[in-house]
């Protein structure tokens, strides 16, 4: 089967996602491979794609069971033959699942590092025919992150035994430098084809709120989502222990989980969120590692996390399948104090001693502030993750609070002739605040010693505001018309692009200057005054779709639930919400009909195809 064929016949989809298409290629080429994509991205696909059109067997490395057990279960469905090797099979399960795996009925084994290198594993993989090893969570082998394992120091060694060495491909979430050196190097990648994938995730909408009553807040917005699943992030158990048991007591049907539970109540209430019995989790960070719950429609934070990589990193955990979903951080100023105590006390580190400790405390306050300011920003808040994050992509996303509230656009062709035509007449030898401070006329001691006074430009944007003035500079920046050099002390240049258009600035004409047309326009979306509520449209937009295809996504939806109830697994294993969107929109009335729906594929249909088509045909 080609690689297309395999995606259509058990996945149910028709094209590949940014990024995947690539790294599957140049795996079927035989080249090593290291997949830097966020989460919900789609890492799983570029290995179990290649894995089944190669055909012989595939090892899929992965540090946790619960996500071993999913993605295994995940594969079944689709009729592909997948097992998993790990701590929670008792001895006579994994002898038998070995068996079976030397008889090659498994194309897709997963299995836990820390038994590559036992020695009734290395008995089997020595003579089966493995065509790749697959490393998921793939930083798990660096020092540098939080999740270092030490058995994925031995994947390498592993490899090394084999008689014949397969591809190895790693794929991964953390994209900072040492990370993904550190991943090339321990697990001994041999050239490969590296691709990030951007940090954006597009489906997803930000907010920050500030709301007095953050519980009244909550219980509103779960009303105004009746029967959507979320998740709802607390700082501390306590806080856990209440908004939960009030919301049990409003009659939502909500869960809990935290570190403080048994082993057994948090297994129990991770179950009864994942098969939507109790659609609500109110949890702490402890949550999340290895849930793969594709249609979470939002996450809520009800306090404000300690920094930005954990905040994405749980918001991210919205919207897998790709729909809309929400991410909302309710700000209260406590949380602030709250994150300054834990840092000021956090002891975790023993090791440390108590100089180390305090540049590790001083790099979690600066976290802190980097976080703290998102939650007070009128920037695009979609633009600040990313920029946080080392991506630059345009200060505008029209999905965030602050976008959707906050901007307006303005017209800057003149701000940014007097910007440039500034900076280029003093000599681009200054910095930000410099030029600003020339541009606004202010009379600083500075300012008279470099006889920025005298420039042309002196005083000419007075009418604007220093912060807008600044939002300016740095949209220049930003579109590469300006940029900011490395040194010690910031300096404001100009690039090739910021001279072309300065030149084409000049020479307009009189008249074109005078009308809309002129060929140096330059618009930029700016905030305008603070609005607090949500634009009538965009709500109104949302209720229109919900209420259009409602009763039949609800009718598809409920026959999921039977099914789901019967078989023993999460309704999301049979189809996801997006699939169910999909099918709502097209009405499928036949087995050709119904194979066109994303996420459909040959075995499903087989198994649920007929029973989701009758309900499909009520409904034309
Ligand atoms: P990750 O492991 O990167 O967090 P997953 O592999 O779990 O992400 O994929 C997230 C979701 O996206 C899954 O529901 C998956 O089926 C879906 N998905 C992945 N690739 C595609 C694709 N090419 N087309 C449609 N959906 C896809
Ligand atoms: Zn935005």
């Amino acid at each position: 089967m080609t690689k297309e064929e395999v995606l259509k016949q058990y996945y149910g989809y028709d094209s590949f996602r940014d990024g995947q298409e690539y790294l599957i290629d140049e795996i079927l080429k035989g080249r090593d491979v290291l997949g830097i994509m966020p989460t919900g991205a789609g890492k799983s696909i570029c290995y179990q794609v290649p894995a089944l059109v190669m055909g012989h067997i595939t090892l899929v490395i992965s540090p946790l069971i619960s996500l071993m057990k999913d993605q295994v279960s995940a594969l079944n469905q689709m009729g592909v033959h997948a097992a998993y090797l790990n701590s929670s099979l008792t001895y006579n399960q994994y002898r038998k699942a070995l068996e079976l795996a030397k008889t090659g009925r498994y194309s897709i084994i997963y299995i836990a590092p820390e038994r590559l290198l036992t020695e009734e594993f290395l008995d089997f993989a020595m003579q089966a025919p493995l065509d790749m090893v697959s490393i998921d969570e793939a930083h798990c082998v660096s020092q540098w992150g939080q999740d270092f394992r030490p058995s994925y120091l031995k994947i390498a060694e592993f490899v090394a035994k084999l008689p014949k060495r397969p591809v190895v491909s790693a794929f991964t979430a953390t994209a900072t430098k040492e990370v993904r050196d550190d991943i090339i190097c321990m697990l001994g990648l041999s050239d490969p084809a590296c691709t990030v994938t951007g940090f954006d995730r597009k489906n997803l909408y930000f907010e920050v709120r500030h709301p007095k009553d953050k519980y009244k807040d909550v219980v509103n917005y779960l009303i105004a989502h009746a029967g959507q699943s979320g998740v709802i992030y607390c700082a501390t158990r306590k806080n856990v222990e209440e908004v939960c048991d009030r919301l049990l007591a409003d009659g939502f049907r909500a869960t809990r989980y935290h570190a403080g539970l048994s082993d057994r109540e948090r297994l129990a209430n991770q179950e009864a969120f994942t098969y939507d019995e109790a659609p609500i989790m109110v949890a702490t960070n402890a949550f999340g590692m290895g849930i793969d719950k594709s249609n979470v429609r939002f996450v809520l934070h009800y306090n404000m996390p300690k920094n930005m990589e954990s905040y994405y990193q749980e918001a991210g955990r919205a919207g897998r399948d790709g729909e809309k979903a929400e991410c909302i951080l309710l700000y209260g100023g406590q949380d602030v104090i709250t994150n300054q105590f834990f840092i000021e006390r956090d002891r975790e580190n023993e090791e440390l001693g108590e100089e180390e400790l305090e540049v590790i405390r001083e790099r979690d306050r600066e976290r802190l502030k980097k976080m703290t300011f998102y939650c007070h920003t009128h920037d695009c808040l979609r633009h600040y993750i990313l920029r946080y994050f080392g991506e630059y992509g345009p200060n505008y996303c029209g999905n965030c609070s602050n976008c959707l509230n906050e901007f307006e656009e303005t017209d800057i062709t003149a701000a940014a002739g007097n910007i440039i035509g500034c900076i280029l007449t003093s000599g681009m030898r200054f910095g930000m605040t410099s030029i600003l401070d020339a541009l606004r006329g202010a009379n600083t001691e500075k300012i008279r010693r470099f006889n920025l006074d005298e420039n042309r430009y002196y005083g000419s944007c007075r009418e604007y505001s220093l912060i807008m003035l600044r939002q300016i500079v740095n949209f220049l920046v930003l579109e590469d018309y300006l940029f900011i050099t490395d040194d010690q002390y910031p300096i404001l240049r100009i690039r090739e692009k910021g001279l072309d258009w300065y030149e084409q600035f000049l020479n307009q004409s009189e008249q074109e200057k005078a009308t809309d047309t002129q060929p140096a326009a330059l618009k930029m979306k700016v905030p305008k005054e603070q609005k607090r509520d949500i634009p009538e449209s965009r709500l109104k937009k949302t209720q229109k779709i919900s209420n259009a295809d409602s009763n039949i996504f609800e009718a598809l939806r409920s026959l999921r639930m039977r099914l789901a109830r019967e078989e023993h697994i999460p309704p999301y294993l049979i189809f996801s919400d997006k699939t169910l969107t999909s099918m709502a929109l097209i009405l499928p009335q036949d087995e050709a009909e119904m194979l066109t729906v994303p996420g459909v594929g040959q075995v499903k249909y087989k198994k649920y195809g007929e029973a989701f088509l009758e309900v499909c045909r009520k409904f034309r």
